[in-house]
């Protein structure tokens, strides 16, 4: 599919699902490679957006780990509301253990600062981020963004995790929404 509507927007094809793939593969490398020697890393993943690339990533993963997932609300319709709603789900034994959040998208970071914030009073032994994307541009943060899949534009995308008021997260590849000027 080059082109989806969703209600009342359209996007083009942007990321297809093999460079997805390709991108993740990549990742996973990285992080089996830097957490092999550690105790059972847990796999935190922040949802409703994640659960895509959670399940790609997590099938590349080749030492013992856990996983869960908590939510995390922060936009509605194209644009943040510019605020986080309350993070839901979070477990309590996570004190001395290495954390990777796993992230859909990083754009200004409210989301991951927030997250990092509730994280920290839990003492875990360290915490690292894992997005699929990041939008570099509009990042505005000093936390470091150790592992991103890719980095892409400020345009809004949808697809492979990512909704459009809730609409889309099924699609297999990712679609830039289209300007209507
Ligand atoms: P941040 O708090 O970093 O500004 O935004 C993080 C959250 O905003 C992401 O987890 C995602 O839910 C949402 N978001 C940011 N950019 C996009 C985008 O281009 N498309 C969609 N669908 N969601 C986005
Ligand atoms: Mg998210």
């Amino acid at each position: 599919m080059k082109r989806v509507t969703l209600k009342d927007k359209t996007f083009e094809l942007f990321i297809p699902y093999e460079t997805l793939q390709t991108a993740i593969k990549e990742l996973a490398n990285r992080i089996n490679n830097d957490y092999k020697d550690k105790q059972t890393p847990l796999f935190l993943g922040v949802l409703n957006g994640s659960f895509m690339f959670m399940s790609e990533l997590m099938k590349e993963i080749e030492f013992n780990c856990e996983m869960s997932f908590v939510k995390l609300a922060s936009y509605s319709g194209t644009t943040s509301l510019g605020r986080v709603s309350e993070l839901i789900g979070l477990a309590d034994n996570l004190q001395g253990r290495d954390i990777i959040v796993v992230e859909d998208i990083v754009d200004t970071g409210d989301s991951i600062e927030h997250l990092l914030r509730s994280l920290v009073g839990h003492e875990p032994a360290s915490v690292e981020i894992a997005t699929l994307l990041l939008k570099p541009d509009s990042y505005t943060k000093k936390i470091p963004v150790k592992y991103s899949a890719m980095s892409i534009p400020n345009d809004f995308i949808v697809g492979f995790g990512l909704d459009y008021n809730q609409l889309g997260r099924n699609l297999k590849n990712i679609y830039k929404i289209v300007d209507e000027k």
